[in-house]
């Protein structure tokens, strides 16, 4: 069951002001939600302010709708409607699902890193699901509204909570640890996401360790030790109980044999997911296990992971086309990893069909490069670039003399797709997720 409180319990947690609440309004039960669209009767509305939209506004429609009262900030006043006034609403919502959080004495597993949290946050959870219920972040309701989101759906039937937890500035991972009090915390990595944002590599790791910083002293860390700037920095910010994990060394180390299967202290796994860089989350989903005192040998060859749309998906065509759809983001050191998936896969030819990463600042004309230059490096048979600004083209210009071919639109890049390509082919899709790679996937899909 999902949050549950009186509303009398919620105005101490938030030392809110109760405006028009009667006595039994106060000693009702109630559960929250910021969405007036599928509110019920006797729930807290949570009115959040955000770019696009103000749930103020939305106030009246969730008194209407039956919600027991609003939490509203000190702007919104009414002279009938019951309120809870508080600061900031916001604040005020993370402040409950962290009071809701404290209710509960299960494993936490709060998972940061600029690249495959979401991947693995699904193998821990598939790895969980093998001894309770586990509760896991949704899609990617990773972030200041996400977490408590899914925080607030903690209860007294799960065993174990998954929380994604994303940043795209400095503070935030600490917010989000210290909503959630992870008693695991797991770095996957640190890379170059956001560097746009964010300024630096290292100030991209110092951000991450955030998690490591607000990690209450009894939890422990889960680290990857493949990743040098992530230790070195980790360093300096815990010194808590950590497990290692990597394909070059740590606690637990795992050795690829191919593409889809790893051996682990002389277990011989299929990869739920394939390549390089799902051996290493998977082994991070295994270290959870090992924090947790779980056999891994017992069910780790038998995993089944669902990946979300446009992620490690692996679509067959008719004729032997194979399509790796990464469509739904991208950045350097994940397209660096796509590209060698791709090149590693058996098939005639491999092709890739990129388009732009974003957020990138100054350094994306040389990422996009970068990108290129492994096309070319990886031997693949064509590189197909949807270019919408210099740096796509940058991408297609570093990939020379490897077959390229620019395209200005979907519908062109769809066509000239349906001419070149044969059976037996292998082709993959990424770029960030605005460039609408996605489209074109389906376009293919829907015809082949
Ligand atoms: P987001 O910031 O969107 O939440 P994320 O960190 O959750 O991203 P995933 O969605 O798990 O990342 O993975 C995105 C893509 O990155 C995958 O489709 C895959 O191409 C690649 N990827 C996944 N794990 C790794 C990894 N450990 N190293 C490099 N690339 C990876
Ligand atoms: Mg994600």
């Amino acid at each position: 069951m999902p949050c549950c409180a009186t509303v009398s319990q919620l105005v101490e947690v938030l030392t809110a002001q109760p405006i028009n609440l009667s006595a039994s309004a106060l000693a009702s039960s109630t559960s929250i939600t910021t969405d007036t669209r599928s509110i019920k009767p006797g729930e807290l509305f949570v009115a959040l302010r955000g770019e696009n939209f103000d749930g103020h506004d939305f106030v009246q429609a969730a008194i209407d709708k039956g919600a027991i009262a609003a939490i509203v900030d000190f702007k919104f006043t009414s002279s009938e409607l019951p309120l809870l006034q508080v600061e900031d609403t916001l604040q005020a919502y993370q402040k409950i699902a962290q009071w809701w959080r404290k209710q509960f004495s299960i494993p936490v597993i709060g998972i940061t890193g600029s690249v495959g949290k979401t991947t693995t946050k699904e193998l821990v959870a598939a790895v969980l699901a093998t001894q309770g219920k586990v509760l896991k972040t949704q899609a990617n309701f990773n972030n200041e509204i996400g977490v408590p989101k899914t925080l607030l759906e903690l209860g007294a039937e799960h065993d174990f909570a998954v929380i994604e937890m994303a940043m795209r500035a400095k503070g935030e991972i600490a917010l989000l640890t210290q909503i959630a009090s992870p008693t695991i915390g797991v770095i996957v990595n640190v890379g170059t996401a956001h560097i746009g944002r964010l300024g630096s590599e290292q100030a991209i790791a110092n951000a991450k360790c955030e998690l490591l910083d607000q990690l209450p002293n009894s939890s422990t860390a889960i680290l990857n030790c493949d990743n040098t700037r992530l230790m070195n920095t980790a360093a300096q910010f815990w010194q808590g109980q950590t497990i290692t994990y990597g394909l070059t060394g740590g606690d637990l180390q795992g050795e690829l044999l191919d593409n889809d299967t790893m051996q682990v202290r002389g277990v011989k796994l299929p990869l739920p997911l394939p390549g390089k860089h799902n051996a290493s989350n998977f082994l991070a989903a295994l270290a959870v296990a090992e924090a947790l005192k779980i056999d891994w040998r017992l069910f780790a060859a038998n995993l089944v992971i669902n990946m979300p749309q446009g992620r490690s998906q692996r679509y067959e065509l008719a004729n032997d086309i194979v399509i790796l759809d990464e469509t739904y983001n991208a950045g350097l050191e994940s397209m660096l990893a796509s590209l060698q998936l791709l090149a590693q896969t058996l098939g005639k030819r491999r092709i890739a069909v990129l388009g732009a990463m974003k957020e990138l600042g100054d350094r994306s004309p040389d990422f996009h490069a970068q990108v290129g230059a492994m096309a070319q490096k990886l031997n693949l048979d064509a590189l197909f670039v949807l270019v919408d600004g210099a740096d796509a083209e940058a991408m297609a210009k570093a990939a020379t003399p490897l077959q390229t071919e620019c395209f200005s639109s979907h519908a062109n890049l769809v066509q000239r797709l349906h001419e070149f390509v044969q059976a037996g082919d292998r082709i993959l899709f990424k770029a960030s997720h605005s460039v609408g790679l996605d489209r074109v996937v389906n376009a293919l899909s829907n015809s082949g």
